[in-house]
């Protein structure tokens, strides 16, 4: 096929009003045409009406259903799986040039519908406009991306091997059957969207599960797949409860493959139960994991310190906090401490509440569970260090029953605290108090976790030092340490983070496929 080299798409710029407009005409018809609607379970194609709903909430307005979709049950995950073995046969043999199409066709398809996509998220799990708009725009980059990715692995011989006299030799790549794809809520089209696009396009078939709290945006950009042209079978739609038919499906004999992205808890847990071999189980499973975070950036005092206190705020309370590249961890050398930590608090301070639709800084955590554990940080908080800023789960936001929590910032946390070593996934930073350079690089190395981290300073060699010890899967250098961009930074942990898989990377599609020698003597 013949396709332009692959470029990131542009985010919307918000400060310009017509933008603002273009987004509340989203909204509206959004309202109108998409809230209330039913998603089911779509097996081998087929619409199948499930006894029970999932409900999907708003999380800034708690009293407003946004949508339901279909909740499968393991009987239901069964048909899936044997339908995606039965699509698998003859979906394996289209040529990779054909595969990539139909991603190329959901791309533009996408495109067309980006605001719609954008304002549906702002209703379902309370995205503001950009955090939304940098959603829409990766997922619509992974399927451009993985595209691509695919093209390479065209034809036998495609990976490279040497030259051997009197004979010919060849590295074919050959997908590897039917896999599950096990998603959070918190990116619920770009991740959703990437998980199942890379495996599909590599000629695998795929049954998707996405998280429960934001079916409908799954819902959407599923039936965008469909339009594109996938065979019925390939991507098989199976809303429901994780517990449930993800352990059905991550435990049975016939998954070929499980890429999950969401807590360390569920991963390790998976990682266990795919280990374990099944009766009639052929195959070793391939486990792809892309875990929880702790991520800390340092500030030294060389810094500058206005880059750092913008960095700081950018990268904790995005989506309020609720990304796996989220600053959670503030670490400071005492020189600079007072300075970068009392510009934090005024900054933070300035952010908006509210919702999702109003375009604020600041919106409602996900679900109920998620905002009973960030709370309870709250709680302990001030036994852990001083509460500078927030401190409040006010639950409501202008008359509005909705998962509110201020943005928090405690300063002088140790590091050896809970604050300092758990995930806590909303607007809460722990800042901490380091001597020098190398006791901040320390503390941000003493964590399980490895998933992003940063260092804002003017030293370089403190730097290139940053560079080969901190211990991350993405590492920024003065600037915010979230934002990953699909082929620009490949994305993914080290450690307890996942298993570094890079995400939007050149070798992610290797992932789901399998080599062949093949040599043939002449
Ligand atoms: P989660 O609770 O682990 O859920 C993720 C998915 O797993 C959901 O679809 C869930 O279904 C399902 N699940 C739950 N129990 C399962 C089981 N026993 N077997 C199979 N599947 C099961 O995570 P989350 O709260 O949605 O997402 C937040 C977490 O994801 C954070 O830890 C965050 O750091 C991490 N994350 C990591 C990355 C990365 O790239 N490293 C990116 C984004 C998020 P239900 O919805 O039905 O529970």
């Amino acid at each position: 096929i013949k396709v332009q080299d692959y470029r990131p798409q542009a985010f919307t710029d918000f400060t310009l009003p017509e933008n603002v407009k273009a987004y509340q005409d989203a909204l509206q018809k959004v309202r109108a045409e998409l809230v209330g609607k039913h998603y089911p379970v779509v097996i081998d194609g087929v619409v199948v009406e499930t006894a029970e709903k999932i409900e999907s909430r708003n999380p800034c307005d708690t009293d407003e259903l946004v949508g339901t979709t279909g909740k499968a049950t393991p009987q239901d995950a069964q048909k899936a799986l044997d339908g995606a073995w039965k699509a698998f046969e003859s979906w394996k043999k289209w040529d990779m040039d054909a595969r990539a199409r139909i991603l190329l066709k959901a791309a533009a398809i996408l495109k067309r519908r980006r605001l719609e996509a954008c304002a549906l998220m702002s209703i379902e799990v309370g995205k503001n406009y950009a955090e939304a708009d940098v959603e829409v725009a990766e997922a619509i980059d992974f399927l451009e991306y993985y595209a691509r990715s695919a093209m390479k692995y065209a034809g036998f011989g495609s990976s490279e091997t040497t030259w051997f006299e009197g004979e010919e030799n060849g590295l074919m790549s050959l997908p590897l059957g039917v896999g599950v794809s096990i998603s959070p809520w918190n990116f619920p089209c770009a991740i959703y969207l990437g998980m199942l696009a890379a495996p599909i396009v590599a000629g695998n078939c795929v049954i998707a599960k996405p998280a429960e709290d934001a079916g409908l945006i799954a819902g959407f950009v599923t039936e965008i797949m469909y339009e594109a042209g996938l065979p019925a079978g390939v991507l098989q739609f199976l809303p429901g409860v994780g517990k449930e038919v993800g352990e059905f499906l991550t435990t049975h004999a016939r998954t070929r493959f499980i890429t999950f992205t969401g807590s360390r808890a569920v991963g390790l847990h998976i990682n266990e139960v795919a280990a374990k071999v099944q009766p009639g189980q052929k195959w070793i499973k391939k486990v792809v994991l892309e875990l929880g975070g702790k991520d800390a950036m340092i500030v030294d005092e060389t810094a500058d310190l206005e880059v750092a206190i913008t960095a700081a705020v950018q990268g904790a309370f995005g989506f309020n906090g609720q990304k796996c590249s989220a600053m959670s961890r503030l670490i400071v050398v005492d020189e600079v401490y007072d300075a970068v930590v009392n510009g934090f608090v005024e900054r933070t301070r300035a952010l908006k509440m509210g919702t999702g639709e109003e375009n604020a800084n600041v919106t409602a955590v996900v679900n109920q569970m998620s905002f009973d554990k960030v709370k309870s940080y709250l709680d302990l908080a001030p036994q852990e260090g001083t509460v500078l800023l927030g401190g409040q789960a006010p639950g409501e936001y202008g008359g509005q029953p909705g998962y509110y929590i201020q943005p928090t910032i405690v300063g002088d946390v140790g590091r050896d605290a809970r604050m300092a070593q758990e995930e806590i996934f909303g607007p809460v930073v722990a800042v901490l108090r380091a001597r020098d350079w190398q006791d901040a690089l320390a503390i941000a190395n003493s964590t399980e976790y490895g998933l992003t981290g940063g260092v804002c300073s003017r030293s370089r060699e403190r730097l290139e030092q940053a560079r080969a010890e901190f211990e991350v899967g993405n590492l920024y250098f003065n600037r915010k340490i979230t934002g990953a961009i699909v082929g620009v930074q490949p994305f993914g942990g080290y450690n307890m983070s996942g298993t570094d898989s890079k995400a939007g990377g050149p070798d992610y599609l290797a992932n789901f496929l399998q080599l062949k020698a093949v040599t043939e003597r002449w």
